[in-house]
C-alpha cells in the first residue's frame, strides 16, 4: 500500500489506508508487549485501533473525493482515553476490551461499505461489490465477538483470552487484514483505470464525450434505436472569424461556454459529442418528440446568447443538420452521410438554420459539387434518381 501511494502522492486513499496498517502493527506490538507495558496497555491498545479504523474511514471517503477532518484521529482516540482513564472496567477485562474495539470496528465496518457501494462511479468498479463483501462480513464477524464477550467471555488467564471462539476470531483478523489490502489495492487500481478511461472518452477542452466515445456510444445504441431516433451535426457559423477577432484563447473559452449552453438546452436523454473544431453531433435516442423544433430551440437561444471572453461580448450563429434513422438508415456511416449532406445545405442556403435531410438533398449536394461531371448522378441508387 505504501508503494501505491509513493508511486501516487495524488493518491490520500492509499496515505490513509497504509497508515491505517501502520497504527494495525502498532496496536499489535502494544498487545504483545502488554505485561511490560503495565496495566493501561489495553486501553492504549484500543485507543491505537480507533485511529486505525478513523484512517481506514478517511481512506474510503477519500476514495469517493471526501475529506475528513484530521482532528478525528486525536478526538476519538482521546475522548476513549478520557473515559477509559476515569472507568477501568472499560478495558480491565481483556472480554470488555475486545467488545469496546468490535462496537468501534462494526459501525466503522459497515459505513466504509456503504461508502463503496453509494460513491459515485463506484458501481463500475469491478472490486466495489466484492470489497464491500468483506467490509460487511468482517462485520458480522465483531458483532459475533460483541455476542460472545457479553454471554459468553472467554476465561482469562495469564491476562490472556482463552477461547474457541477468540482464536477464529483471532484467525478471521488475519484474513480480513489481508483481503482489505487486497481489496483496497485493487480498488485503487480499479479507479487508475476508470480515470483513464473516462479521459480517453472525454474532450479535453469542452468536457463532453469525445469524437471517439460518441461514435462508440452511438453504434452501441443504433441496433436497437427506436422510431424517431436521428442524429444531428452541429457547426458554428464563421468560427474562424472569432478566433481571428479575439485570439484562440477567446475560441477556447466560447467552444466551452457554448457546449454548456447546448448541454442545458437538450433534454436528458439526448447524447452530445465534439466530433473536433467546432463541430458538434447530438443523438436522440427516439421517441416521438419533434427534433427539428428542439433542435431549432437550441439554435434559436444560441443566436440569442451573448458569450462573454474577458468582458467583450461574442456573438455567433450555428448551422444544424439532421436525419432520422427512417430517411438515412440506423448505419451511423449513412446516418452521419446524411446529417452532413443536410449540414452542409443549411451552411449553404445561408447559415443560422435548420435542415431535416431528405433524399432528394443527395442530388441537389452532388449536382452542387460537381455540375459539370453528370456521371456523378448515375451512381446514385434509383431510388434517388427518382425523387
Ligand atoms: P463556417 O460557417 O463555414 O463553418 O465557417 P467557419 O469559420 O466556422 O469554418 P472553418 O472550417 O473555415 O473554420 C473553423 C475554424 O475553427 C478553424 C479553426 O482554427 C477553428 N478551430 C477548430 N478547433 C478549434 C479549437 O479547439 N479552438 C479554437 N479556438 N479554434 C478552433
Ligand atoms: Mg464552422
Ligand atoms: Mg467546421
Amino acid at each position: 500500500m505504501a508503494t501505491v501511494w509513493r508511486s501516487n502522492f495524488q493518491q490520500k486513499a492509499a496515505g490513509y489506508w497504509t497508515s491505517a496498517y501502520v497504527f494495525g502493527i502498532v496496536a499489535a506490538v502494544i498487545l504483545t508487549m502488554q505485561s511490560r507495558l503495565g496495566p493501561f496497555a489495553p486501553a492504549l491498545c484500543t485507543a491505537i485501533v480507533i485511529m486505525a479504523n478513523v484512517a481506514m474511514l478517511a481512506g474510503f471517503r477519500a476514495f469517493n473525493g471526501k475529506t475528513t477532518p484530521s482532528v478525528l484521529f486525536f478526538i476519538l482516540p482521546g475522548v476513549y482515553l478520557l473515559l477509559a482513564d476515569n472507568y477501568p472496567v472499560l478495558y480491565d477485562n481483556p472480554n470488555m476490551n475486545a467488545m469496546v474495539q468490535s462496537l468501534f470496528v462494526v459501525v466503522v465496518a459497515l459505513t466504509n461499505a456503504h461508502a463503496i457501494v453509494t460513491g459515485a462511479g463506484n458501481r463500475e468498479l469491478p472490486m466495489a461489490v466484492p470489497a464491500s463483501i468483506v467490509l460487511v462480513v468482517h462485520a458480522i464477524v465483531r458483532g459475533c465477538v460483541i455476542y460472545f464477550t457479553l454471554f459468553h467471555p472467554a476465561p482469562v488467564v495469564n491476562g490472556r483470552m482463552e477461547a474457541d471462539w477468540w482464536k477464529l476470531f483471532l484467525l478471521e483478523i488475519f484474513f480480513n487484514t489481508t483481503m482489505m489490502a487486497v481489496s483496497t489495492i485493487v480498488l485503487i487500481k480499479d479507479r487508475a483505470e476508470q480515470r483513464h478511461r473516462i479521459a480517453s472518452e472525454t474532450d479535453v477542452l469542452t468536457g463532453i464525450a469525445n469524437r471517439r466515445a460518441f461514435v462508440k456510444q452511438i453504434n452501441r445504441l443504433l441496433p436497437e434505436s427506436e422510431i424517431g431516433a436521428a442524429l444531428a451535426i452541429m457547426d458554428i457559423d464563421h468560427f474562424k472569424q472569432i478566433n481571428d477577432n479575439y485570439g484562440h484563447e477567446a475560441g477556447d473559452k466560447v467552444l466551452v461556454d457554448f457546449a454548456r449552453t447546448v448541454r442545458y438546452s437538450l433534454p436528458s436523454s439526448a447524447l452530445f459529442g465534439r466530433l473536433g473544431g467546432e463541430e458538434f453531433a447530438i443523438y436522440f435516442p427516439g421517441g416521438n418528440a419533434d427534433h427539428g423544433a428542439v433542435l431549432d430551440q437550441v439554435r434559436h437561444h444560441v443566436a440569442e446568447t451573448t458569450f462573454d471572453y474577458r468582458g467583450l461580448p461574442v456573438r455567433f450563429s450555428i448551422s444544424i443538420g439532421f436525419a432520422s434513422v427512417e430517411t438515412a438508415g440506423k448505419h451511423f456511416d449513412s446516418l452521419f452521410a446524411a446529417a452532413d449532406c443536410a449540414m452542409y445545405l443549411a451552411k449553404k442556403e445561408g447559415r443560422n438554420r435548420v435542415l431535416a435531410y431528405m433524399p432528394s438533398m443527395r442530388i441537389r449536394e452532388v449536382l452542387d459539387e460537381s455540375s459539370k461531371d453528370h456521371a456523378e448522378l448515375a451512381k446514385l441508387p434509383l431510388t434517388l434518381k427518382a425523387i
